[in-house]
């Protein structure tokens, strides 16, 4: 059985205010049938991580370089993530991708990065609204999960988030046949490379503007283990009934 993941990533968004929020959340579900992940900018993860320590949500980064230390200016290891209490990193979310250029091999070897310092790799794939408009959706999702997820994945270090990149932030989704055409695609594709037991067991998340209103519906598609959300997940009244959606699933 896989365990069901609600995902928050608050983005480029948050002070020592938001942590309010934070804090309600994990007063909220401190026995949460699913798991609960909010990923807040680096500077607030250690507080943030103290915060949550006696409830059952956890935290984690947004971003991880492939290296362990060294000459990089404003980045940070994935060792350090987990020093400061994250339990998991988004890693190819499309933003990064387009600010920063992140190639598939490049979310790959981050990817490996963070298994290596103990951190469940949230690998992020999904098309462009011309990929989609143009009828290549699937092969361009097939060529970035295979190019980056590490091989020696597993369902206990890897979690996929699939986000079309219309669909994030705009307040458009996916008809529930798309969600379901392109996750029936990836259990397939993760089953053919990992064989039946890993393929199987590695979570499947949608993501692209998921709100309370629609949780339960796009839940009840096969093969969505849970959501990684952006806006909705910034205020803990929008966050908790998309959980609870989860959770009724
Ligand atoms: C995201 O940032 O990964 C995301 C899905 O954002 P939103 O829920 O705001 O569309």
């Amino acid at each position: 059985m896989r365990r069901k993941l609600a995902a928050g990533n608050w983005k480029m968004n948050g002070t020592s205010a938001a942590l309010s929020e934070l804090q309600a959340l994990a007063d909220a579900h401190n026995t949460a049938g699913v798991d609960v992940l909010i990923c807040p900018p680096v500077p607030l993860l250690h507080r943030a991580a103290e915060i949550v320590k006696k409830s059952a949500v956890t935290v984690g980064g947004q971003d991880c370089h492939a290296a362990i230390a060294g000459a990089h200016t404003g980045d940070s290891s994935g060792e350090m993530l987990k020093d400061a209490g994250a339990t998991s990193v988004i890693l190819g979310h499309s933003e990064r991708r387009t600010d920063h250029n992140e190639t598939d091999a490049a979310v790959r070897s981050k990817a490996e990065a963070a298994i290596v310092a103990g951190l469940n790799a949230i690998v992020c794939l999904g098309e462009s609204l011309q990929q989609r408009e143009t009828g290549v959706t699937l092969e361009v999702i097939g060529t970035q999960l295979a190019e980056s997820v590490p091989s020696d994945a597993t369902g206990d270090t890897l979690v996929i988030a699939y986000e079309p990149i219309w669909a994030i932030g705009t307040g458009k989704v996916p008809t529930l046949e798309q969600i379901g055409e392109v996750h029936t695609f990836l259990r397939t594709q993760l089953v053919a490379r990992f064989g039946g037991e890993t393929g199987s067991a590695i979570r499947l998340l949608y993501g692209g503007s998921v709100k309370p209103g629609n949780a339960a519906e796009i839940f009840a598609v096969e093969n969505v283990d849970g959501a990684l959300v952006g806006g909705a997940s910034l205020k803990a009244a929008d966050f908790s009934p998309i959980i609870a959606a989860l959770d009724a699933a």
